[in-house]
């Protein structure tokens, strides 16, 4: 995403530490060719400090782990997961090239879940070998399926339209339980619906706001994800993922638009 903001207080002491990296010390010392990689990496300005410069990442990380019980802000679906922070945004845009060298990255450095809150109408062969090599390696892909208010069997949206079984694709809902006027959906091809409208999470400087989107519907799913991977260590990427599609809350509402009929239900789900 575009980063994380380490220092809020909220998300402090709930990112993912490089164990053969020394901070600052300008060295490899993993020798996995970046240098100061101690928190993940800046794929988008190439350097060893993924902070977030836009705030989405922030508030992405903060929907699936913030800290919970410690009387301030908010409480992540999956407190007691780490953030692997792999910034490949920025506020001024980015690469798609940069998501798919931080998606290696998360494989490679042993992360069970991605969560991609980005879509492009465009496939790119060396995003769907990617995905494929996640998948080879037991890593499940949670994605957001855009904000065009389109019908993805028609019109793919990747990486959330990839048919491969490691790869959930996320649709908004709003308080209701209705699709989001924005999300798109897809009776075959967007598996779920979860909270995309009007989300409370982490916002740079320390601070909280709400707001809209897939991108804020994904990071939920990818928190039940983590849950479940939790409980249940070995389960594979594609059971994951039928779990999260059977223990969907059906809804009349979301029926022929997602694979699912309904919404992620974390505690079913559990
Ligand atoms: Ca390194």
């Amino acid at each position: 995403d575009s980063g994380v903001d380490f220092s809020h207080p909220d998300l402090a002491g709930q990112i993912w530490t490089n164990p053969g990296e020394v901070p600052n010390n300008g060295l490899d010392d993993d020798n996995n060719g970046l240098i100061d990689d101690v928190h993940g990496f800046d794929f988008h300005n190439w350097d060893g400090d993924p902070s977030d410069d836009d705030g989405h990442g922030t508030h992405v990380a903060g929907t699936i782990a913030a800290v919970a019980n410690n009387g301030i802000g908010v409480a992540g679906v999956a407190p007691n997961a780490q953030i692997m922070a792999l910034k490949a945004f920025g506020s001024d845009g980015g690469y798609l090239s940069r998501a798919i060298a931080g998606l290696f990255y998360a494989v490679w450095h042993g992360a069970d879940i991605s969560n991609h809150s980005y879509a492009l109408y465009e496939d790119a062969a060396e995003l769907t070998e990617m995905i494929q090599f996640a998948g080879a390696f037991d890593h499940l892909v949670v994605a957001a399926a855009s904000n065009e208010g389109l019908n993805n069997d028609n019109s793919p949206a990747y990486p959330a339209s990839y048919p491969f079984d490691n790869v959930i694709s996320v649709a908004a809902a709003d308080q209701s339980g209705n699709l989001a006027g924005f999300s798109n959906y897809g009776a075959s091809s967007v598996d779920v619906a979860a909270p995309g409208v009007g989300i409370l999470s982490t916002t740079l400087g320390g601070g909280y706001g709400t707001m809209n989107g897939t991108s804020m519907a994904a990071p939920h799913v990818a928190g039940v994800a983590a849950l479940l991977r939790s409980v249940a260590p070995t389960a594979s990427p594609s059971t994951i993922r039928q779990m999260l599609i059977d223990s969907a809350q059906p809804n009349a509402a979301l029926v022929g638009l997602t694979v699912s009929g309904g919404t992620v239900d974390v505690f079913e789900a559990i």
